[in-house]
């Protein structure tokens, strides 16, 4: 069953390290929503199933909408979608913006599930990555989620942060087994060049951790979940009882999405479209009727390249029968020595016709994926 994703793309300040797609200008948030229920009953016929396994809202910063904007798009979708009995619906959040109140409505809209934008209980390390939050309404936003009666919660958290210590993470990875979220995600501060990080690190104020650091926090995090019976299920992606995230799974499965909002990207099987990432061309193009996005013709090579990509960093591993199947690429044999001598390395194994990382190989993965490119 597909998912659909509704990009809310309005943020209260910009983090230094983030280039996704928002604006910090809140004044036309109305406008926005409109504009988006319109794009909803304009693609309603986009996927094939119209029945949906999860609904996501992420962002920019979801939980920045008021709560009838937010009842006005889930009307829109039950409207036109079939949302199935039991699917996840999802809405990244902002501790600063998670009241008990506001909780208390998301959790009477049916959202049963929350992604919260963490980063890290640490005073010093959020004013550095320029979050709107401090420490004390990180931890206590997830007292009030569960007062709240959530109980599938997942909190986003980041190392690899230049000039904070390993003590600092094994801090926030303490932090986060006190609170037992149901999912933690968990990822490598890269710095983007379009950035204000980007722009400290070309004038020589920011040097990015060193990767021999970097690897050893990461396994200190891996270790450190494990132990707490968390799974990594996902090189990012860890959760305890099988809480997997069924609107995220389903990018590294080639499930079919719709993604409404400017910037959101669309996937129906087979080719993929991009929503413009410019929040006014989008609302004037919804105002005459249509969507505003450009298509990406089916390519058999990136699909297969994005294929094994995404699903070698899952434990569901790399199906080569699904690979084949839509591609065409035959990669056992076009990389048989390549392969032959990752399985000796114990970086790679396969089982059931499928490829999988080793633990060790989960450490490469970015290297070991290129190295099987079809190229
Ligand atoms: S809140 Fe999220 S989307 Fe907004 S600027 Fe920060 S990281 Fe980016």
């Amino acid at each position: 069953m597909p998912g659909l994703y509704i990009h809310i793309p309005f943020c209260r300040q910009a983090c230094y390290y983030c280039d996704f797609h928002f604006s910090t200008n809140l004044s036309y948030r109305e406008e926005m929503v409109q504009a988006m229920i319109r794009e909803i009953n304009l693609q309603s016929s986009y996927l094939q199933d119209n029945t949906l396994q999860s609904v996501y809202f992420g962002g920019g910063t979801p939980s920045i909408l008021d709560i009838p904007q937010l009842e006005d798009l889930l009307h829109e979708i039950s409207s036109n979608f079939h949302i199935s009995e039991g699917a996840e619906i999802t809405l990244e959040a902002n501790p600063d913006d998670l009241s008990i109140e506001k909780l208390n409505s998301l959790k009477a809209l049916d959202i049963n599930r929350l992604s919260i934008g963490i980063q890290s209980f640490d005073d010093r390390a959020l004013q550095f990555l320029h979050r709107v939050h401090n420490a004390r309404e990180a931890m206590e936003s997830l007292d009030k989620a569960r007062h709240a009666g959530f109980d599938n919660i997942s909190i986003d958290l980041m190392f690899s942060l230049p000039g904070f210590s390993t003590d600092m993470l094994k801090k926030d990875l303490r932090r986060a087994m006190h609170l037992r979220p149901e999912h933690i995600s968990i990822y490598n501060l890269t710095i983007e060049e379009k950035t204000v990080f980007g722009n400290w690190q070309k004038k020589g104020k920011l040097t990015a951790t060193n990767d021999d650091d970097s690897a050893r926090q990461f396994e200190l995090i891996i270790s450190t979940l494990e132990d707490h019976g968390y799974e990594q299920y996902e090189i990012s992606n860890f959760c305890r009882n099988g809480r997997y995230a069924v609107h995220n799974s389903s990018y590294w499965k080639n499930v079919s999405y719709l993604g409404i909002g400017p910037g959101a990207h669309s996937y129906d099987g087979k080719n993929r479209q991009h929503n413009v990432a410019n929040n006014h061309l989008y609302m004037k193009a919804l105002a005459r009727g249509s969507v505003p996005f450009t298509m990406e013709k089916f390519d058999k090579k990136s699909w297969a390249n994005d294929y094994i990509l995404t699903s070698l960093r899952t434990k569901w591993g790399c199906d080569l029968k699904v690979l084949h199947e839509f591609s065409g690429y035959k990669l056992i044999k076009s990389h048989e020595k390549e392969i032959e001598k990752m399985q000796a390395e114990r970086l790679l194994y396969s089982e059931d016709n499928k490829l999988f990382l080793t633990r060790k190989g989960r450490f490469l993965a970015d290297s070991i994926t290129a190295a099987l490119f079809w190229v």
